[in-house]
């Protein structure tokens, strides 16, 4: 394998010609994900039907038991016509922007990504945190002038609005189809030039490769010298993230405006009536968050950075799926949720407690392994090789001790037991509430077998003796 001289952006040197390093560039999809075409043509309609389902105004009767199926199921022509509105579309394209623009003016610190095939790393501006909390303080501004009437740009469109089982419908059909073309765009821009492909996008199938995401790494340089702006890595977390956030609490104040809440507070009392059940499940999606942006440099060596392209799966999956599933149950939860005893809520937060722990500490565990696996507080962990041998593979040392004795992916097990406490919040009425822990289990099953796939071509013979020290892929003694 032949290496280049390092271009920028990502983008390929003008002249190209030996075919070794057409190898480099441009790798072919061997093994297609997801059961190839028709898997991900699959997967395309239930990531549409399913967004779309859970947002429609009457999402609550899905699963439709009582035979009454909805007009996006029976009658489409009507459901576009109610859900394809201007502010359904404008949203989501404002949304993105001003993400884009804090993206660019607000400081960051600059870090460079994993190494490529053709052995350059590019540069990311990591600035996740103070972005996110600075939209969440645009979006509370905004709400506060709409319904004080004080500068009202959108008539009639604050958080309350947010609240409303019409609103969602649109904004969730707004930006499906908005990704629909970004994908598309995407995959067709990936034929302009010589572009850096990702080996699981770049198959041949039209279909297949827009699904999973031809380009690895799309980037758009901005006019005027504005700088550069990497498509996936900053789609991964910021507009999709905090806009389950904002979609997920719009409902929660709209039950404390409803109980009175707020306007106790501000006279030192407590009003009657506000559940905790609610108060839990925002507090603890609100922590997950920014957790998820104040660690942001951690995303740049996940499967979805280093090896995926940026195609509809991760486009619809940041930007859709994130926001209009993971707010189900502050929306259920208010619409129509009824209070649980102290003792229910109670365990189901203590789930959520004990799942944010071991997500969180084993993947600090892991990271200041890799950072310095001599520091204090990993120095006596076991390794693979022993500490006194040194590593024969390609990827180095493994930590076998510790969180990463318990199972081979012990911070999927946190990352779902806090998901299921969000669920268990909601009590046992409904069954909707729950399709996060069931996606999340289905998820994380299969990112653990692509990741071990990973792993045994990196590590080779360390990570075969990582499985057999630790035969556990996720759940310690069960799987
Ligand atoms: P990990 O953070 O676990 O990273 C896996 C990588 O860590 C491996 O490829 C390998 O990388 C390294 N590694 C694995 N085991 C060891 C070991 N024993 N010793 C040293 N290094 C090891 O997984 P992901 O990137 O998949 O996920 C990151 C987080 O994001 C997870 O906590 C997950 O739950 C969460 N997540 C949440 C989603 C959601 O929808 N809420 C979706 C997807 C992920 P290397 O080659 O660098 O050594």
């Amino acid at each position: 394998m032949r290496r280049r001289a390092v271009p920028r952006d990502g983008a390929a040197p003008v002249k190209a010609s030996q075919s070794a390093e057409v190898d480099v560039w441009a790798p072919v999809t061997t093994e297609p994900e997801f059961g190839g075409v028709i898997g991900t043509a699959f997967l395309t309609v239930m990531i549409v039907l399913v967004v779309l389902l859970v947002t429609h105004k009457d999402w609550l009767s899905f699963p439709f038991l009582d035979g009454k199926l909805p007009d996006l199921l029976v009658d489409p022509v009507a459901y576009v016509r109610r859900a394809a509105t201007p502010v359904g579309f404008g949203l989501p394209v404002a949304w993105w922007v001003m993400h884009a623009v804090l993206h660019i003016i607000l400081p960051a610190e600059q870090v460079l990504g994993a190494e490529l095939a053709t052995g350059h790393r590019l540069p990311y501006r990591i600035n996740g945190f103070s972005c996110v909390v600075a939209s969440l303080a645009i979006a509370a501004a905004w709400h506060v002038c709409a319904i004080n009437s004080w500068y009202d740009l959108t008539p009639g469109v604050s958080l309350h609005w947010l609240a409303e089982p019409g609103s969602v419908e649109q904004l969730a059909f707004g930006t499906l189809v908005l990704c629909v073309i970004k994908s598309t765009w995407l995959y067709a821009a990936s034929f302009q030039g010589r572009r850096l492909l990702a080996a699981p996008g770049n198959s041949g199938s039209p279909s297949y490769d827009w699904f999973m995401g031809r380009e690895l790494n799309p980037r758009v340089r901005l006019p005027l010298g504005l700088g550069v702006i990497d498509l996936k890595f900053f789609n991964e977390l910021r507009p999709g993230m905090s806009a389950w956030l904002v979609l997920a609490l719009a409902p929660v104040l709209k039950h404390l405006d409803a109980t009175g809440a707020l306007q106790a507070a501000a006279e030192g009392r407590v009003a009657d009536g506000v559940r905790p059940e609610i108060l839990a499940v925002a507090a603890m999606q609100l922590v997950y968050v920014l957790d998820s942006v104040l660690f942001e440099r951690a995303i740049l060596t996940t499967i979805d950075i280093i090896m995926d392209g940026f195609g509809f799966m991760l486009c619809a999956g940041d930007l859709a799926w994130v926001p209009f599933t993971f707010s189900l149950q502050t929306r259920f939860m208010v619409q129509a949720g009824t209070p649980l005893p102290a003792w229910q809520w109670a365990a189901a937060l203590a789930v959520g407690t004990a799942g944010y722990l071991v997500f969180r500490l084993s993947n600090l565990q892991k990271d200041q392994f890799k950072r310095d696996m001599d520091a204090p507080a990993v120095a006596g962990l076991a390794t693979i090789p022993p500490r006194d041998e040194p590593p024969r593979a390609n990827g180095g040392r493994l930590l076998a001790g510790g969180w990463w004795a318990a199972s081979r992916h012990i911070n999927y097990l946190g990352d779902w037991l806090l998901g299921l406490s969000w669920c268990l919040l909601t009590g046992f009425q409904h069954p909707v509430p729950y399709l996060y822990a069931a996606y999340f289990a289905v998820l994380l099953v299969h990112r653990e077998r692509r990741d071990d796939h990973k792993c045994a071509a990196k590590y080779g013979e360390h990570w075969a003796a990582y499985c057999r020290a630790v035969p556990c892929h996720i759940v310690p003694g069960l799987y």
